[in-house]
């Protein structure tokens, strides 16, 4: 259950305060215009249980509401009651009834906005009209200078107080809109650099991805982005009725270049033949090192001799390249094997298998060679 006195509705909050106040500054010009008018004991009880004792009793019935904004709302009808009762027992003093509807109309109107102005005064008029049926309707609106004097100092004391309440009630919704206002801007940093630094994960997830599927050493693709790829391609010519060549090239004698110019060396041969196969492939080719020495070319819709023209080509080009590595030149020669899809194999298995032992033959035949399968 919420409690009481840490609510934030003001109406609650202030309800009681704001009655004890305003009974409190009201009953000075009451009490003063009554002295003089000889009314016995049971008027003057009735005066001390209702500006004495009346706006504690409301604030006990409030503690004891459920909906406790909704019992002070009530509460303020009962007020205007009360007050329309005791003008209109007085015989509408002007002075005083004009203090009591202002203040019965101001604490209205604050609480419930437009129809305050009608229920402010509907309860106030109903309090009159109960009170002169009980007691006979009469007039004395003339009030002493003291009462007149009183009453007016006590309806500036009483909007005087609410304006102050109103005025630290609206200060502190400021204080709130600057922390909220200072939040935000906190938050929406925080949440501008959270998406840079989700921007930058995904930059380097797009690296990673893409370094996964690279050869370190010459930037080709590797033999696992051949796995996910080659399957897809053969699907795809076939689809086309299109042909795909596959051509197999392995660096001739690799372990006596090693061996005769050191590993670094036979790195850089290496890197001399993949920038040799990359300038010389169509957007469409797969370029992959394949394994140590060994590279392959997947060539998407190119049939077998024009393969054949171009693996003739790269025998030369490669043969007549010089590799220099400080002051070595090194020279060196590459075999390749062909394969075609549809005719020597569908399966990617298949092709390299064919190409793998077309490679073997072009060995065998004495190196410096490009060999197609033949079944
Ligand atoms: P062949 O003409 O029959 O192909 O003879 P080869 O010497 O080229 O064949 P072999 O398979 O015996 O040797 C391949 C060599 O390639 C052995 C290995 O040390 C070397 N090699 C594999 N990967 C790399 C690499 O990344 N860099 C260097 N420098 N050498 C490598
Ligand atoms: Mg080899
Ligand atoms: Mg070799």
């Amino acid at each position: 259950m919420t409690d009481f006195t840490k609510t934030h509705r003001w109406v609650v909050a202030n309800g009681y305060r704001v009655r004890v106040a305003a009974f409190a500054l009201i009953c000075v010009p009451i009490g003063l215009h009554m002295l003089p008018r000889g009314h016995g004991p049971i008027v003057w009880t009735l005066f001390v249980l209702q500006f004495l004792i009346y706006p504690h009793l409301m604030y006990w019935f409030t503690r004891k509401a459920g909906d406790r904004e909704q019992s002070e709302l009530n509460s303020m009808i009962v007020d205007a009651v009360v007050s329309g009762a005791w003008v209109a027992g007085l015989g509408f003093p002007l002075w005083i009834s004009i203090a009591l509807f202002l203040a019965n109309l101001l604490n209205h109107t604050i609480t419930r906005g437009v129809p305050g102005i009608l229920t402010c005064p509907l309860a106030f008029a109903s309090g009159a009209l109960a009170s002169t049926t009980v007691i006979a309707f009469h007039v004395s609106a003339d009030t002493s200078g003291l009462v007149t004097l009183s009453a007016i100092i006590g309806l500036a004391v009483y909007l005087s107080l609410i304006g102050i309440e109103f005025f630290a009630y609206i200060n502190q919704l400021h204080n709130v809109q600057d922390t909220l206002d200072s939040q935000k801007k906190t938050l929406e940093g925080a949440n501008a650099i959270l998406h840079e630094q989700i921007g930058k994960i995904h930059d380097l997830q797009e690296k990673l991805r893409e370094q996964a599927n690279r050869d370190s050493l010459t930037g080709l693709f590797n033999r696992r982005y051949l796995e996910g790829t080659l399957e897809r391609e053969l699907a795809r010519c076939r689809r086309e009725g299109a042909p795909l060549t596959m051509v197999l090239l392995d660096v001739d004698h690799f372990k006596k270049v090693n061996d005769t110019y050191g590993h670094p060396a036979g790195d850089e041969v290496l890197r001399a033949l993949s920038h040799l196969l990359s300038e010389n492939a169509r957007i469409e080719d797969i370029v992959c090192r394949y394994g140590g020495e060994e590279f392959l070319l997947v060539l998407p819709k190119m049939p077998l001799d024009i393969a054949i023209d171009r693996a003739a080509q790269l025998l030369k080009a490669f043969r007549e390249t010089t590799v220099t590595v400080g002051e070595m030149r090194i020279q060196t020669t590459i075999s390749i094997g062909i394969a075609a899809a549809p005719e020597h194999a569908e399966s990617a298995e298949g092709l390299i298998q064919c190409a793998d032992r077309a490679l073997y033959q072009a060995k065998a035949n004495g190196r410096d060679r490009a060999v197609a399968f033949a079944t």
